[in-house]
């Protein structure tokens, strides 16, 4: 049985002062005891005050982009160490903003994954097919070579301590959801695909959905079979939604 988890992805958005009335709203909502978890990845400036506001809470929180390097003179990054310094569990890797606007490779992100992984962070690997990649029946495809590139790095035991979220890029703060069926079916194949490398370690992998998940669809796509939570954006700068998408995980 695995448990659910339901991870706000804030993007670029925030202040000092608007994140903490987000985060007080959090904590007032989300106590101990909950059936499934709640964590944010904020921007990196923001995370010594999410330190600060979320020690010792129930909520989790981590960084949405590391450096594939260790450390060294690359200037503007951030090292998966110093994200473990400011109480860090979670970092986003491959999240498609970062690799259409960035130009991040499989091979890029692969590297990403692995610095995480090192430095025992939990790496949450995004991939997805764009819209014209659906359209042309690739979707299988893309997906396994966005895994496979993190597979022959990583290796199969790479993704023992992480978590992966399909997140069709159509489907990004667009307000299009796949539907529950679609998205089954993709999480399904990603299951299977690391089942034929290690049956065990696939069936306890937490598969999460991302792409305009809200309060109002989150329930329909947790009562999918191999979907394990959500990622969220834009709906998870909202505390009453974030909340309702980390209450239906819970049912
Ligand atoms: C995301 O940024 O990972 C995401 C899923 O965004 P949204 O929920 O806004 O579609």
């Amino acid at each position: 049985m695995r448990t659910k988890l339901v991870m706000g992805n804030w993007k670029m958005h925030g202040n000092l002062q608007t994140n903490e009335v987000l985060l007080a709203r959090l904590l007032a909502g989300w106590g101990e005891g909950r059936a499934a978890g709640l964590a944010v990845c904020v921007p990196t400036p923001y995370l010594a005050q999410t330190q600060n506001l979320l020690r010792g809470s129930a909520i989790g929180w981590g960084a949405q982009n590391v450096s594939k390097h260790l450390s060294g003179a690359y200037t503007g990054e951030v090292s998966a160490s110093m994200l473990l310094d400011f109480g860090c569990q979670y970092v986003l890797i491959g999240h498609s903003e970062r690799r259409a606007i960035y130009g991040e490779t499989d091979s890029v992100a692969a590297a990403k994954f692995s610095a995480a992984l090192s430095a025992g962070l939990i790496p949450v690997l995004c991939v997805g097919e764009t819209l014209v990649e659906r359209e042309s029946g690739v979707t299988e495809e893309v997906i396994a070579r966005q895994l496979d590139a993190v597979l022959e790095l990583a290796g199969t035991q790479g993704f023992g301590r992480a978590v992966v979220a399909y997140e069709p890029v159509w489907a990004i703060g667009t307000g299009k959801t796949a539907s529950p069926e679609q998205a089954q079916a993709v999480h399904a194949n990603i299951r299977q695909r690391l089942a034929e490398h290690d049956a065990h370690l696939a069936a306890k992998l937490q598969l999460l959905y991302g792409g305009s998940v809200k309060a109002s669809n989150a329930a329909e796509l947790f009562a999918m079979p191999d979907i394990d939570g959500a990622l969220v954006g834009g709906a998870s700068l909202v505390a009453e939604e974030f909340l309702a998408i980390g209450q239906a995980a819970c049912a």
